[in-house]
């Protein structure tokens, strides 16, 4: 295998938020998830936090909440950056090198976050629930 053939494959593999990991940590996907939305969604779902569905949650952001210009900024902690990606995509898969790309695209002195260093990050995380998506076989 070439190393062009390990950045490749790198490159292709994909993360998501792992929604069942919150659950068999018993932690709350909403308590985490609850600073992203925006007030106007906050107000709406603050009598039921209880009860409101990650699913829905997640349709909020992805609909709603993250059009505000300020949804993701420089001023976050990478982490967070990354986990307000996954969610303003509706936590659809994303490769490394697209996660790669949205972060060039929102700094404009992207720090050099390749593939590699992103997989580290990732798969070091415990606390936002990233995990390396699998496709169904
Ligand atoms: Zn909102």
């Amino acid at each position: 295998m070439t190393e062009s053939d390990t950045v490749n494959k790198l490159e292709g593999l994909s993360y998501f938020i792992d929604l069942y990991c919150f659950q068999e940590s018993d932690r709350s996907f909403a308590a985490i998830a609850w600073h992203c939305l925006c007030s106007a969604c906050q107000e709406r779902a603050v009598s039921s936090l209880k009860d409101v569905e990650a699913a829905s949650l997640i349709a909020s952001i992805k609909d709603c909440c993250s059009k505000a210009p300020d949804f993701i900024n420089s001023k976050l902690p990478l982490f967070e950056w990354i986990f307000r990606v996954f969610l303003s995509r509706g936590n659809e898969p994303l490769s490394l090198a697209e996660l790669a790309s949205q972060l060039a695209a929102y700094f404009d002195n992207p720090v050099s976050l390749t593939p590699q260093t992103l997989k580290r990050l990732l798969d070091s995380d415990r606390y936002y629930g990233f995990k390396q998506w699998t496709r169904a076989k």
